[in-house]
């Protein structure tokens, strides 16, 4: 199956509301640093079309009874996709079944749907890591730079297209000093912000070396998944909480445990005539 039922690995620290998973691609070129889809996809950073994708969307798309997020284990915006708009085409697809869908994506390429995003029933979450657009192109390599990403959200905003953004992963040493800048950044052109630490496997810690001196942290184990020390966790998020609510954005947290007021963790409750 394409559409499948989203399941972040049974994960009790989870509060996404139900929902399905799409991906038009298998893998991501984005090839960010600390991504940990190489744990569970082979070649993973080398996107690939689904085989037979329109014909078995088609097939599958009547069935869902929620809304659709696109995509989690991969960017539907992956460099690829400039040449072969296969995210656009699945786009006209949920758009004629009137599929609510609520996109997520590194990418500015989203803009370039507007045309289809704005009459539909569809929010987008931008993922922002920071400002600067070289600690991005250490982190976030092959993805373009946050200050495209906001130019996105300007134009995504600007067309009435309701939009959130990701803070994560925030990362000690690295991105930790700027999230109330970024928060700032975002605040004119979004509604929501979701944010989540650090949270390794076994091979995204090896190559997150290479920034950082992952030795000088106790992680704490969780199934597959490291997490930093809860106190450090909370007193990060607790900042880009309290930032959120001097710009009026409701705050979630993802997979932290952190309580958070808002109707959705990931955004969700922005998707029109969904909630
Ligand atoms: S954009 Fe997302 S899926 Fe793609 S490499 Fe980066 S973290 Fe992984």
């Amino acid at each position: 199956m394409l559409i499948t039922p989203f399941d972040p690995w049974k994960s009790s620290m989870c509060t996404c509301p139900k929902k399905y998973s799409f991906s038009p691609y298998t893998g991501c070129s984005h090839a960010c640093l600390y991504c940990y889809i190489t744990s569970y996809i082979p070649n993973a950073f080398h996107a690939r079309l689904k085989k037979d994708l329109f014909r078995r969307l088609k097939k599958e798309v009547g069935k869902v009874d929620t809304y659709i997020s696109m995509s989690n284990s991969s960017d539907p915006y992956t460099p690829e996709e400039e040449e072969l708009g296969a995210t656009r085409k699945c786009l006209k697809i949920f758009k004629e079944k009137d599929v609510p869908l609520l996109i997520i994506t590194k990418s500015n390429m989203v803009a370039r749907d507007i045309d289809i995003l704005s009459d539909m029933r569809a929010s987008v979450s931008i993922t922002i890591t920071t400002l600067r657009d070289e600690i991005a192109k250490k982190m976030e390599p092959y993805a373009p730079p946050p200050s495209k990403r906001l130019e996105a959200l300007k134009n995504l905003s600007k067309d009435g297209i309701p939009c959130s953004v990701r803070l994560d992963p925030i990362i000690p040493g690295i991105n930790e000093g700027e999230v109330e800048k970024i928060v700032e950044a975002v605040a004119p052109y979004v509604h929501h912000i979701v944010s989540s630490t650090i949270k390794p496997r076994n091979d995204s810690m090896k190559r997150m070396g290479a920034l950082i001196d992952m030795d000088a942290y106790e992680w704490e184990r969780h199934g597959n998944t490291f997490y930093l020390p809860r106190e450090m966790r909370f007193e990060m998020l607790k900042r880009v909480e309290e930032a959120c609510r001097q710009h009026e954005i409701s705050f979630a947290a993802c997979r932290e445990g952190y309580k958070f007021r808002a109707k959705s963790c990931d955004g969700s409750h922005l998707i029109p005539s969904y909630k």
